[in-house]
């Protein structure tokens, strides 16, 4: 056969297996709308919506409805092929959650967002606290105290040398679906402004500026006797430049604060340099660690903001460290509404007026903003 009738015929066949992969995906697509239509949904909200498509007519909202539908089902897929490793044990969306969510965003005007290590979850990032999947619950280690860093040269160099071999990788997580969708309510004007518990930067990344980080950020480094200070960037070199024999692999993984595990003899040899400016050595990224304090006028920051809100969303976090739970007390002792949405129990479960547990990545797609 001559040569240009062979490509010919393998374009041809290259060509209809693409449109057979496309018909694939189509019927199957279509199979699990009608499954998710008939079996799947709350009847409730199977009864309503037959009634919009049937009754109501109107064209806009029948096609939101099937967009809604479609993400639904293609959610429920990814949850059996894709379940994220730190992403807590779900169940799947349910639409009335999803609805109950945008009534409370479009109904408030000055929204104050709190968010937590759950947000991040979906990044690649674990969280501290859930079930099964959290650093509790698949690691003894636990966070360094504020007390034993300052007070153990020995704890500050195995604090330095897990967190330089885990920096690159914490450093390169990326921003997910729900950071993406706060930055989009900035956008609209919808935020008073986003408190977060979380060290990562992954607001900032996603583009929010409006953001208070309640417990410092992990891309500074300061020192606690002068006022010297160094973007943790630079610091990696720093440290680099001490520590040539310590090799950085791609195989940790890493915590919320940027933390690797590592073995004593890991960590053995590991330099740690003194502020330039004072030659002191208490070098410390600007964490609230866990026995300290935030800073009494980070706290009047959020005091000022719970007064000018008009409503509370708390958004991954299990509320358990108090600063974050205060915040939901005084927004209710001010008589404004709180939602919560979240993986798992919380503190403030009894006294917040919008519960609702789901993925961030399958609820806010379900959002009409
Ligand atoms: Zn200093």
């Amino acid at each position: 056969m001559p040569n240009g009738i062979k490509h010919f015929c393998n374009i041809q066949k290259i060509f209809q297996y693409f449109l057979f992969r496309v018909q694939k995906r189509r019927r199957r697509l279509m199979g699990l709308y009608d499954e998710g239509f008939s079996r799947n949904l709350p009847h409730s909200s199977t009864v309503t919506m037959t009634n919009n498509f049937q009754v109501v007519g109107n064209f806009k909202l029948n096609i939101m409805m099937f967009k809604r539908e479609i993400i639904l089902n293609l959610n429920k897929y990814m949850i059996f092929k894709f379940q994220s490793s730190f992403v807590p044990k779900h169940e799947p969306v349910q639409l009335s959650d999803a609805i109950t969510l945008e009534h409370f965003i479009k109904e408030h005007k000055r929204i104050l967002v709190l968010t937590g290590a759950g947000i991040s979850t979906e990044s690649g990032i674990p969280d501290y606290r859930s079930a099964n999947v959290g650093l509790y619950a698949t690691s003894k280690s636990r966070p360094v105290i504020y007390q034993q860093f300052i007070s153990n040269p020995e704890v500050r160099v195995r604090y330095w040398a897990r967190n330089y071999i885990g920096w690159p990788r914490f450093s390169s997580m990326l921003p997910n679906y729900a950071h993406t969708f706060l930055k989009k309510l900035e956008d609209k004007n919808k935020i008073v402004h986003i408190i977060t518990q979380n060290v990562d930067n992954l607001h900032t990344k996603a583009g929010s500026k409006n953001v208070l980080e309640l417990h410092g950020t992990a891309y500074v480094v300061h020192c606690l006797i002068c006022d010297y200070f160094i973007n943790r960037h630079q610091f990696q070199n720093v440290l680099s430049k001490l520590n040539p024999q310590v090799f950085i692999s791609d195989i940790y993984s890493v915590k919320p604060d940027g933390d690797v595990e590592l073995t004593p003899e890991q960590i053995g040899g590991f330099k740690i340099p003194k502020c330039p400016k004072c030659e002191g050595n208490l070098l410390i990224p600007r964490i609230v660690f866990f026995g300290d304090n935030i800073p009494k006028e980070r706290v009047q920051t959020v005091n000022d903001f719970v007064e000018v809100c008009d409503s509370l969303l708390v958004m991954g976090s299990s509320l358990f460290v108090y600063s974050g739970y205060r915040i939901v007390l005084n927004t209710k002792s001010a008589n404004k509404p709180v939602a919560v949405v979240n993986i798992g129990p919380t503190r403030a479960d009894d006294c917040v007026d919008i519960k609702i547990e789901a993925k961030f990545g399958e609820i806010l797609p379900l959002i009409n903003l």
